[in-house]
């Protein structure tokens, strides 16, 4: 069992960036597996360096220890994507797209059921002309084409699901007109290449595993498992984002004698026990059960961390 933790470093973590990173860990360690890190920074303007160093420390400092070393950073690897995009485009399964946001978002454009634009497929057709004149103007992204064929998979947390890659998703960008390549892309091939059999997460990615599947196969890659988490939100109903002070971990730890609390807050969240009460990482590991883990998004009240 190889389970890992992904993060975007456009940020501080916050509050949900170390539920989801401990969840991970749990299950990784309660079956005896290893566990991975890995930077996910393939947009270099989103993401400066010094929020790596910053996970580093906070996951330390939390108890979350992972066995590969150096971290891979993705923005390093884009010769590693460029080979397996080369092979995609070998095949003919890639095609240049011109399409501006705009012309993505019109109000007729077909949506997946959350709420998401599915590319109707615009550029799939063009001639070699009509791409020669386009090209003279505008920089294309690069789709890659998803069959009509329905994905199933068992999630560990939600059960039984099924998509349809046409429908659920259209042709999805793989490359940027930037030339960065995309994160369905590169977190297929990184979980593929670092052997990877155990992806937890937040729901918000539970759809995101049918073109990820879809990829593992293509590319030749096992399938990993997945765990998708219930959502942290607040009491408005929104997702716990990076501007909420109260869950930012800088905030956090200087608010707190030690990370003991706060893993015994998401120790508390997670299902693990009837109230919130401090322990470790280590101390946690015994009792995981991810069972136990509530099926419905959790509210953080804005005031928890004063009781921690
Ligand atoms: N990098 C993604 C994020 O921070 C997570 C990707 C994944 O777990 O597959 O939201």
């Amino acid at each position: 069992m190889t389970g890992r933790f992904a993060p975007s470093p456009s940020g501080r973590m916050h509050l949900g960036n170390i539920y989801t990173a401990l969840a991970a860990w749990l299950c990784a360690r309660k079956s005896g597996g290893s566990f991975l890190l890995r930077i996910e920074d393939l947009d270099p303007m989103r993401c400066p360096r010094n929020f790596a160093e910053q996970i580093f420390s906070d996951l330390e400092w939390l108890g979350i220890t992972w066995d590969n070393f150096p971290v891979p950073f993705q923005s390093e690897r884009t010769a590693i994507y460029e080979k397996y995009y080369e092979l995609l485009k070998n095949e003919g399964l890639v095609y240049p797209c011109f399409c501006s946001r705009a012309q993505l978002h019109v109000a007729d454009a077909p949506h997946a059921s959350d709420g998401r634009v599915v590319y109707a497929g615009t550029c799939r057709h063009l001639t070699v002309e009509e791409i020669r004149k386009k090209e003279k103007q505008r920089r294309p992204a690069a789709r890659l084409i998803l069959p009509e064929e329905e994905v199933r998979f068992t999630d560990g947390h939600f059960g039984s699901q099924a998509f349809n890659l046409a429908r659920d998703w259209g042709d999805i960008i793989i490359r940027r007109s930037d030339g960065v390549f995309a994160y369905q892309l590169a977190v297929t091939i990184d979980d593929g290449l670092l052997g990877v059999t155990q992806v937890v997460r937040g729901w918000d990615l539970l759809s995101s595993s049918a073109p990820q599947i879809y990829l593992f196969r293509l590319l030749g890659f096992d399938t990993p498992r997945y765990l998708h988490l219930p959502l942290l939100i607040t009491e408005d109903g929104a997702r716990l984002a990076k501007r909420d002070k109260a869950a930012d971990v800088g905030f956090l730890r200087s608010q707190l004698p030690g990370p003991e609390p706060l893993v015994g807050y998401i120790a508390y969240l997670l299902g693990q026990i009837d109230k919130p009460e401090a322990m470790t990482a280590t101390e946690l590991l015994p009792l995981f059960d991810d069972k136990k883990i509530p099926g419905h998004d959790i509210v953080i009240p804005g005031n928890y961390w004063e009781h921690l």
